[in-house]
């Protein structure tokens, strides 16, 4: 309707159109007849119908984005400054009635949550399972790209919902400043279950490289972060070849997958550089250039939703090294690593192997600024002291779908997920 009227019509048609004789042209002078038609007058009902759908449309539609992924908060906020002409408009009072009754309908989960982990993807099974010496750890301890999907759409459909890390907990501080924490039951959505998301190693190694794998993740002209994928014929391509780029991918099509856009937290190791850069090696003769791409990378990846932890500088046995060594392993990754991706208070063990609590590694790392700590187990396992939180975390590999698919029989039915491309474990 709006533009009908604005723009007008104006119509032209030409005599010998009408006659439908061309040969009259180059005899008959050529007239025309121009029919215009003025453009009538908006009543004041049309005119606010117009300024409706100028003004109070776009905003509907952005509120219910937001909604849709849990933003109640920042939805109500858009719907509440709506122009005064239309705040008793209809779906405007209908939308600010249901995202509040949403944002009241949240209740607290009080059963422990569960922490699931994968490594980098394997995208081409043929070349990570291809007989040689590395084809049985990429088996155990990897997932394929088409498991992670199928695992993604089996969460999501099982009423799974990303939650941050640091919901499990909250700060108590007493008269004197001092900060106790209490464990704390999160608040979800009626009926979904509350889920933590991690990556190990995603420092895209050099062992892997010929193996199947993403080689780095990077910003494409979008701004958005994606994977370098070179396949066997040295063919590159940017695209969704790992965790991070697929689940992005996922959560914008399905936003009421994550809890208000919460996505995972990357667990980092230095020895190699971080996130496909080798940032560590000063022979490395684009090291600023690198430092300041990975920097992107992780600057955007916290802005949409990702965290980062320490996975240990050298992943060394966190349990069996030296007070002195786990110190200087954790300086050297916040100088090198925590420099790029930012300062974390978590701390995913390599290996899963888990100090002592308490013991003066645990008062070390704490006194370093880590209050969340995590090890590896099928079961979900939540326990919160004073001044740490422990998490156990599952991995969802070969290694757990083969030998015990019953232990996450909870979270998906592994026959639907398995990929068929993997051989059996040696
Ligand atoms: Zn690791």
């Amino acid at each position: 309707m709006k533009k009908f009227y604005t723009t007008g019509l104006i119509t032209l048609i030409t005599a010998s159109m009408l006659s439908g004789c061309s040969s009259a042209l180059s005899v008959t002078a050529p007239h025309a007849t121009l029919i215009v038609e003025e453009e009538p007058e908006l009543t004041e009902e049309e005119k606010a119908a117009i300024r409706r759908e100028e003004t109070v449309e776009p905003l509907l539609k952005e509120a219910q984005e937001l909604a849709h992924g849990y933003f109640y908060e920042e939805a109500l906020d858009i719907l509440n400054h709506i122009p005064e002409e239309f705040t008793a408009d209809k779906e405007v009072t209908a939308a600010i009635t249901q995202y509040t009754t949403a944002q009241d309908s949240f209740i607290p989960y009080d059963q422990p949550i569960r922490h699931i982990f994968f490594h980098s993807l394997i995208v081409d099974t043929s070349l990570a399972f291809d007989g040689d010496y590395m084809e049985n750890g990429y088996n155990y301890w990897m997932t394929t790209a088409d498991e992670f999907k199928a695992m993604l759409n089996e969460l999501y459909a099982n009423q799974y919902i990303l939650i941050d890390i640091h919901d499990l907990c909250e700060e108590q501080t007493d008269e004197n400043g001092n900060v106790t924490l209490i464990a704390k039951q999160p608040l979800v959505p009626k009926g979904k279950i509350p889920l933590v998301l991690s990556v190990d190693d995603v420092n895209y190694y050099e062992y892997m490289k010929n193996d199947g794998f993403a080689r780095k993740l990077l910003l494409d002209e979008n701004g958005d972060v994606k994977n370098l994928y070179i396949d066997q014929n040295g063919q590159e391509s940017i695209g969704d070849y790992d965790v991070v780029p697929i689940l992005d991918a996922f959560v914008k099509e399905h936003p009421d997958f994550s809890l208000r856009g919460v996505k995972g937290i990357i667990a980092e190791t230095g020895y190699e550089g971080t996130l496909g850069y080798r940032t560590h090696d000063p022979e490395n003769p684009n090291l600023e250039e690198d430092k300041a791409s990975a920097k992107a990378v992780a600057d955007r990846m916290r802005e949409t939703g990702w965290q980062f932890a320490v996975h240990g500088y050298g992943h060394r046995h966190t349990a069996k090294i030296s007070y002195n060594t786990l110190a200087s392993d954790t300086k050297k990754w916040k100088e090198e690593v925590g420099s790029l991706v930012g300062d974390t208070d978590i701390y995913i063990y390599p290996y899963g192997e888990e100090v002592d609590y308490p013991s003066d590694k645990l008062r070390y790392l704490q006194s370093e600024g880590f209050r969340y700590f995590c090890g590896v187990w099928s079961k979900a396992f939540v326990s919160v002291k004073d001044t740490y939180v422990r998490q156990s975390r599952c991995n969802l590999d070969g290694f757990t779908m083969k030998t015990r698919p019953e232990a996450i029989a909870d979270l998906f039915d592994v026959s639907r997920v398995l990929d068929e491309t993997r051989p059996d474990l040696k």
